[in-house]
């Protein structure tokens, strides 16, 4: 894939943890340029948390976060601005994030200012009015107050904030899960049109498997702060290997009548903060042995672009 730097971002470490909470443990993932990275996984797993460290909102407590092949760490001054400007992430909530007493043109104008990106009040006008039309609003809607707008109205406001400041790659956590569903297609086809038109990089995050299907070039799941498997979207719907990526699989309706192997997930989510010894599937996995129960099994290839981790795979 020839992309501009091999790595747009990766975050590696064996044992990355954050502060407080041991949300995301052990992850080593790259998203490159020009992609749709799905990140799927049951709530509390980490995605919000692993999303918001590839933003920079979080840093990890071990481990290290490239851009352009540099640690972040490393990047000052014009490297720095760069970062953060071509990073944005767009959230769950929009309503949460938009200020309730600011009108909708001062929201999108706010980062143009932080970040002294346009140099008059004309050419501030001038963009806030192209963020709108761009995400299909109207100009006049620059005047009005978030509270006065649909929920699939304001997660338009929350994409065009992003957009303004024209970056590169978008954090999107769970954006549709809070809209209804009626709405869900809408957004997602704004995703699909934004990233033909700006050539965009997206981590898109959900719970939701069936979400990423129509979205995403890649899709990793995560379970309790790592990544078990990690494959093309098509290959990872046509042959899914990890147990529990096999599980969530069976619980999208339209795959339902497929012959059954598997059960639906059973039991409570292990808490993040004691997670269970070996491999931390092991109290839901139909396949577990004394081994999963011991041992936490390695990533390992199946293809070039294929990973999983899970000892079903393991040739010794
Ligand atoms: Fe199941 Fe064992 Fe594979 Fe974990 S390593 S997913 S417990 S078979
Ligand atoms: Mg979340």
């Amino acid at each position: 894939k020839p992309v501009l730097a091999e790595r747009l971002l990766g975050l590696l470490g064996r044992q990355i943890d954050i502060p407080v909470l041991k949300a995301v443990r052990s992850v080593d993932l790259s998203v490159h340029e020009g992609e749709v990275l799905g990140l799927v996984g049951e709530s509390g797993c980490g995605k919000s948390t692993l999303g918001r460290m590839l933003t920079g909102i979080t840093s990890p407590s071990r481990g290290e976060l490239d851009y352009n092949g540099k640690p972040v760490t490393e990047l000052s001054g014009q490297a720095l601005r760069d970062f953060t400007l071509d990073v944005q992430m767009i959230f769950q909530d929009p309503y949460a994030s938009l200020n309730p007493r600011q009108k909708v043109g001062d929201i999108l104008a706010e980062p143009l200012r932080v970040h002294r990106i346009t140099r008059s009040e004309t050419e501030t006008r001038k963009r806030v009015d192209e963020a709108l039309r761009e995400v299909g609003l109207d100009v006049s809607y620059r005047d009005r107050y978030p509270h006065q707008f649909s929920g699939g109205q304001r997660q338009r406001i929350g994409i065009a904030r992003a957009l303004i400041v024209e970056p590169r790659f978008l954090v999107c956590d769970e954006p549709i899960a809070a809209l209804d569903v009626s709405i869900q297609a809408q957004v997602i086809n704004l995703f699909l049109d934004l990233r033909r038109r700006r050539n965009l990089t997206y981590l898109f995050i959900s719970h939701d498997l069936s979400v990423v299907r129509h979205i995403a070039d890649r899709v990793a799941i995560m379970y309790l702060g790592q990544i078990v498997e990690l494959a093309p979207a098509a290959r990872l719907f046509a042959e899914p290997a990890h147990p529990y990526t096999r599980t969530l699989l069976e619980q999208i309706p339209s795959v339902r009548n497929r012959k059954r192997k598997f059960h639906a997930v059973k039991g409570e989510i292990p808490s993040p903060l004691k997670p269970p010894s070996g491999c931390a599937f092991h109290p839901r996995c139909a396949f577990a042995t004394d081994r999963c129960r011991a041992e936490a099994p390695l990533p390992r290839d199946l293809t070039e672009t294929h990973r999983v981790s899970c000892h079903l795979f393991d040739n010794n």
